[in-house]
């Protein structure tokens, strides 16, 4: 789940409002059929992945990672931690990233893998893949409004169909979201 150039949001600016979990029932996804999709009164958001790489995929990006989740992948990849950086990530002005490789719409993340199921992307580090892409599609861009869920659902498929996920589990994903950025 690579942060585009282009939608990049720091989220200390509203932060305040969307980190507080004593109202989280205000929150839009937390009304009677929050995406207008599904007409059966549930509150919270559906989200079931794909697997299409889109989100791994597209403009030069980030794919930033704590030290701890650098440790994690390098130990996922069976290598050391140095290997690890030299190979797989540079610096950027916001901190280490993952590498990106050419592809046919752009970039692809360096460990997004479209070999080894047909017709599918996966992630080659998928159990120590970083908080950034195990949150995603709850950013704090993305819930600030129907709009901004909306908006993101065209480019990821797995949007408003699948799994439903409760109000509070949407909730904790972007309060994670948040601290760890
Ligand atoms: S369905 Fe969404 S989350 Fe899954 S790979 Fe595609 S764009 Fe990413
Ligand atoms: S680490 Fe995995 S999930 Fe994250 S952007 Fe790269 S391929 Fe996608």
């Amino acid at each position: 789940m690579k942060d585009g150039v282009e939608v990049i949001v720091f989220p200390l600016a509203y932060a305040e409002g969307m980190s507080s979990s004593s109202d989280r029932s205000s929150r839009w996804y937390a009304k009677p059929d929050p995406t207008q999709q599904t007409a059966t009164g549930e509150t919270g958001l559906r989200f079931s992945c794909t697997v299409c790489g889109n989100c791994c995929s597209g403009g030069p990006g980030y794919v930033r990672f704590s030290p701890e989740e650098g440790r994690a992948m390098a130990a996922n990849l069976g290598i050391s931690e140095q290997s690890f950086l030299d190979d797989y990530t540079h610096s950027t002005s916001l901190g280490l990233s993952l590498n990106e490789k050419s592809a046919d719409d752009g970039y692809d993340c360096v460990f997004l893998d479209r070999e080894t199921m047909p017709g599918k992307a996966i992630c080659g580090v998928y159990e120590a893949r970083p908080s950034q892409c195990r949150t995603w599609p709850f950013w704090p861009e993305n819930l600030r409004s129907p709009e901004s869920w909306e908006r993101a659902s065209r480019g990821c498929p797995g949007m408003n169909t699948g799994k439903l996920h409760s109000v509070e589990v949407v909730q904790m994903t972007v309060e994670r979201a948040l601290a760890d950025r």
